[in-house]
């Protein structure tokens, strides 16, 4: 009975066993789906290297519609983008065959797909891939289906590009030459590439990112460096006018910006009139370099805030709320954006430093605003220290004014001390400085000086006659007689002290001093001035006495030894009976 049972059993158990040639073809098949799946793997990773080689998403998405288009043996594989909307564009394709469909597809081509509007990414947004075998033989919409057909599509698969959470787009194969069947491999492999493309999208975002980082940094970097710079110019420079053609350049190049001017506020009028004393314009906008603006808003507007120190920042003049009166003069200028810095002077607004965009609107970055408000601040103390130059320098002015009155005054006062009162003729101070410089120049020169000493004769009894008024008169007089003699510029007539004088002849020998002599005694003679009766002396006119001197000044002798020479030849003068005159001379004596 068992024995019936278990060949019962056996028969049924081995029954369905497969024969040899089955199981060897079943294994053949396995090693088979074995083989092609690592040559899969293996291809995959090709791309992927290829992939990862390069972060430039162009080369990146050619190579892999390229590898892909061969790996798979399809018509084309195309690169899609979505946009905002979940529309979108090929950003890349690459067709296996002919390009015999270009007409129709080409680059940036859009195609905006309803369904995948609607949902959002739809079936894409969960991360499945989408296959069609054979498009006119399965349930699409027609509107879908038009769309294929519209593109030469008979057949697809594609699957979705995911770059983080977000999905970026699809990786499509399509065949245009009719139906194909898409092995589970296949989908595999596609959806595979896919998900590398999403993240060589996501490190080449990363990259530009870094990139863009990296610029913004430099750009800061660069406008504190011209920040510094010009900190420094304002710091040193004392004119204002090149602080300002200096500011406007630089400012305009670090924000890359169609004009920067300095405008001024024209004192009193209550800033509703200036104009720009400084500006840097690109050559395709209007200068409004000294042109007069008038803006009776701006004062009653606007220049309350700008004197408490606020700027004002427009990304777009159109969208800021102005007034007519100020859009218009904007207009005229063809602003489009702008920054406008207050510039105060001791506390009060003085004008404003503008920077304009012209080109269009402008969205400014937190670095251009700190970088004008830091140059502002800056600027503030350059118009202070400007303010209180002008005001040493009209100080300095009235000072140098005074000094040179001063010295107008000084001058005269100098000549009046040089000047006797009495007989304006040059004093005995004078007489002093005048025969020292003679005397060495005439040294240098081995030149003879005369010297002639005049004595009025019996003078006291002229006063004690005619009273010293009269006696002041004589000696104005005389002195006047003398002076006229004298025809060279270099003589020099003095007083030398009371009724006696002093006449420097330079280059003058005994001959010369002689002759001077003479003319002088007949001049005196000439001026026939009576002497009082009760005591008359030898000549009824007043007379004088003269004693002569010449030297070659030498290192042994000096001016006093000329002057004791003179002095005793006309005390010997006087000795012989005055109204004469004596040389010196050894033998004089
Ligand atoms: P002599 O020289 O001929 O020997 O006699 P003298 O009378 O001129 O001599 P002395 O030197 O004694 O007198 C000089 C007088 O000149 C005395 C003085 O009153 C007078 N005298 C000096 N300076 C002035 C002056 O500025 N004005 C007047 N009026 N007289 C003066
Ligand atoms: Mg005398
Ligand atoms: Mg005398």
């Amino acid at each position: 009975m068992w024995f019936v049972e278990w060949l019962h059993y056996f028969k049924h158990r081995f029954s369905r066993v497969p024969s040899r040639r089955q199981l060897q073809a079943q294994v053949e098949a396995y090693q088979q789906t074995l083989q092609s799946r690592e040559k899969q793997q293996q291809s995959l990773y090709r791309v992927i290297s290829k992939i990862r080689a390069s972060l430039d998403l162009d080369v990146i998405f050619q190579t892999t519609t390229k590898e892909t288009c061969k790996l798979l043996r399809t018509d084309r594989i195309a690169v899609y983008r979505f946009d905002d909307n979940w529309g979108g564009e090929f950003v890349h394709d690459f067709e296996f065959s002919e390009p015999s469909w270009d007409e129709v597809w080409d680059q940036k081509t859009v195609w905006d797909d309803t369904y995948l509007q609607d949902h959002k990414g739809g079936r894409y947004a969960r991360n499945e891939p989408f296959f069609i075998d054979d498009v006119h033989n399965c349930t699409l919409s027609q509107c879908h289906l038009d769309i294929l057909i519209q593109y030469h599509i008979n057949s697809f698969a594609t699957a979705p590009i995911f770059v983080g959470q977000k999905l970026w787009g699809i990786l499509g194969a399509y065949q245009h030459f009719g139906p194909r069947h898409w092995t589970e491999l296949e989908i595999q492999f596609l959806s595979q590439v896919a998900t590398q493309l999403g993240f060589a999208v996501k490190q080449a975002n990363l990259l530009a990112q870094a990139h863009q980082k990296a610029q913004e940094i430099q750009a800061i970097s660069d406008q504190q460096e011209i920040l510094l710079n010009l900190i420094a110019e304002i710091r040193e420079s004392l004119d204002l006018d090149v602080l300002f053609k200096t500011t406007v350049k630089e400012v305009r190049k670090v924000l890359r910006t169609d004009r920067v001017g300095i405008f001024q506020f024209e004192a009193g009028s209550h800033y509703c009139t200036g104009e720009f004393v400084a500006e840097n314009v690109l050559p395709e906008y209007d200068s409004a370099i000294a042109v007069r603006i008038q803006d009776r808003c701006f004062g009653e507007r606007y220049a309350v805030n700008y004197q408490k120190g606020r700027m004002q920042v427009l990304s777009d003049v159109y969208s800021a709320n102005l007034s007519d009166c100020h859009i218009s003069i904007l207009e005229k200028f063809q602003v489009k954006a702008q920054i406008i810095i207050p510039l105060t002077q001791r506390g009060v607004l003085w004008g404003l430093l503008c920077i304009h965009q012209c080109r269009g609107p402008r969205d400014w970055i937190a670095s251009d605003l700190q970088f004008v408000r830091q140059l502002a601040a800056q600027f503030t103390v350059a118009l202070e220290h400007a303010s209180m130059l002008a005001q040493i320098k009209s100080q300095a002015d009235q000072l140098t004014q005074t000094v040179r009155s001063l010295e107008v005054v000084n001058s005269q006062l100098e000549q009046l001390s040089h000047l006797d009162a009495l007989t304006q003729v040059p004093n005995r101070r004078y007489f002093n400085s005048k025969l020292e410089q003679e005397w060495t120049r005439l040294q240098r020169n081995q030149q003879p000086l005369a010297l002639i000493m005049i004595d009025v004769d019996y003078f006291k009894r002229f006063n004690d006659g005619f009273g010293h008024l009269a006696g002041d008169r004589c000696l104005q007089s005389i002195a006047q007689a003398v002076k006229d003699v004298l025809q060279r510029p270099v003589d020099e007539l003095c007083r030398y002290g009371g009724e006696e004088f002093a006449v420097i002849l330079p280059e003058t020998d005994h001959q010369g001093a002689t002759h001077i002599v003479r003319n002088i005694q007949q001049a005196v003679q000439k001026l026939a001035i009576s002497v009082p009766e009760p005591f008359p002396p030898p000549t009824p006119f007043v007379t004088v006495s003269l004693g002569i001197a010449v030297q070659v000044p030498n290192s042994e002798s000096t001016i006093h030894n000329l002057i004791d020479q003179a002095d005793e030849a006309l005390y010997i003068a006087k000795r012989k009976g005055r109204n004469t005159w004596v040389v010196y001379a050894e033998k004089s004596r």
